[in-house]
């Protein structure tokens, strides 16, 4: 079986390293926001182009410590796109805001700043653009829109890890920005991990507060925080990792442009395009048909696993039936949750399985008698 990506190819590559680092925390003793920790916050920062990056648990974790250190809480509407992973919403919806959504761009799948602009209402704090897929959002509209009305944009960045926007890091294109270090996500660990970017120091200092219960010196608690942190096995994996990242990017881009140039014949496939301003990193290959069900089938029977993003938009998720969404409130996600495949796409996908694949939507045939 062909996988969709594979996050052990990747580490293979490094493992000797990473073993060699990870044996260092172990005789070090300190397994809690240790050396490692300090030096990957450092590093991320100084590449971004940012004061600050606060390491923290996950992802989710990371927009919901951001948002809750904005000061963001009941009451608040915060406008998101429909069509990301569930996570995005959610933190809204755990510090006790109110999501709001807007629909997406039908090339990029990214949230359409026109329609952002639709939504703002005199509760609204915050936008949450999605770097889908590994594209950056439009960040210029987005962000002048927020200028106008005085709202933090807080970008969703987990997808997107060296991508850049206009020669900018995405990470350094908003008020703050949210990383996942989720083993399939481009810079990934073994497990669970995240990091929070800012210049905003005020704001970084509150994070690294509240991921530690609230405390800035040991057992005195300024208010009720979390407990969310990265661990040093992790920072000592996402350090040994960090200098090969640009050249699994590189590969990345490399396969999908082949991908491109050997499948832009087929007619029952659209596929992705990369919008001028920014450079798409592949976190997924995403392709858009009618015949989505048959073609997975298809391909299935040809050992290659492909994966659908997202099957289901986040305003029609039962967990938000309390916020009275439906069907057709948002055509353009809606349409390409039912359209959308991702077919295999990784830094350690050889050339050979590539071809299988290419070889494989090649030969599928459009039934038309059904
Ligand atoms: C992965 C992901 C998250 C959540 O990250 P975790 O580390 O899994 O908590 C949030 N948003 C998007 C767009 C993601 O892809």
């Amino acid at each position: 079986m062909i996988p969709i990506s594979d996050p052990k190819s990747q580490f293979e590559t490094i493992i000797d390293s990473i073993v060699t680092n990870l044996k260092d925390v172990i005789l070090s003793g300190k397994y809690i926001l240790g050396p490692n920790v300090k030096k990957l916050e450092e590093k991320i920062a100084d590449r971004l182009g940012v004061t600050d990056a606060v390491a923290v648990a996950n992802g989710t974790d990371a927009l919901i410590l951001t948002l809750a250190a904005f000061g963001i809480k009941e009451g608040d509407e915060v406008i998101t796109t429909p069509f990301s992973f569930f996570a995005t919403a959610e933190a809204i919806t755990r510090v006790g805001a109110t999501p709001v959504f807007a629909d997406v761009n039908e090339e990029t799948f990214n949230i359409e700043p026109t329609e952002i602009e639709k939504k703002i209402s005199r509760r609204t704090t915050a936008i949450i653009p999605v770097h889908l897929f590994g594209q950056p959002a439009m960040m210029d509209e987005i962000n002048a829109i927020a200028k106008k009305y005085d709202l933090y944009v807080i970008e969703d960045a987990c997808q997107a890890f060296g991508a850049t926007y206009k020669s900018q890091p995405v990470g350094s294109l908003g008020d703050a920005a949210c990383f996942s270090f989720f083993p399939t996500k481009n810079f990934s660990t073994m497990g669970d991990g995240g990091i929070v970017t800012t210049s905003n120091q005020k704001l970084a200092e509150k994070i690294r507060k509240l991921r530690v219960h609230g405390s800035q010196t040991k057992y005195h608690h300024d208010e009720i925080g979390y407990n969310s942190r990265l661990d040093e096995i992790h920072a000592a994996i996402l350090l040994t990792s960090l200098p090969y990242l640009d050249e699994w990017n590189r590969s990345r881009i490399t396969l999908a442009n082949r991908y491109k140039n050997k499948l832009n014949h087929l007619d029952f496939i659209k596929l992705p395009s990369m919008h001028n301003d920014g450079s798409h990193v592949f976190h997924l290959f995403s392709l858009a048909t009618d015949y989505r069900t048959e073609i997975i089938k298809h391909l299935q029977a040809e050992g290659i696993q492909t994966g659908v993003y997202y099957p289901r938009c986040i305003h029609l998720q039962n967990a938000y039936r309390n916020l009275d969404y439906k069907e057709g409130d948002f055509p353009i996600a809606e349409a390409l949750s039912k359209k959308l495949f991702s077919i295999p796409l990784y830094p350690g996908l050889t050339i050979q399985d590539q071809d299988k694949v290419i070889t494989a939507l090649k030969h599928f045939k459009v039934n038309n008698n059904d």
